[in-house]
């Protein structure tokens, strides 16, 4: 787990999480210069933002479920 800045959410560091296999497989589809584990995802219940961990700006938002 770690604090990071997302664009959604605002305010202070939010958590986030490493993926999970769906995510990860979602994430391979959209952004093909990094690997998926390269990205994390925002815990905050209600956001669907994830973002490479070392750049909070590559990133984007999981479709609804
Ligand atoms: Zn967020």
């Amino acid at each position: 787990m770690v604090f990071k800045r997302c664009p959604n959410c605002g305010g202070p560091l939010q958590r986030f999480r490493a993926l999970d296999a769906g995510e990860k497989a979602h994430v391979r589809k959209e952004k093909r210069a990094f690997p998926p584990e390269a990205y994390i995802r925002c815990t905050r219940p209600g956001c669907r933002r994830y973002q490479r961990r070392f750049a909070w700006d590559d990133g984007g938002d999981f479709p609804d479920e």
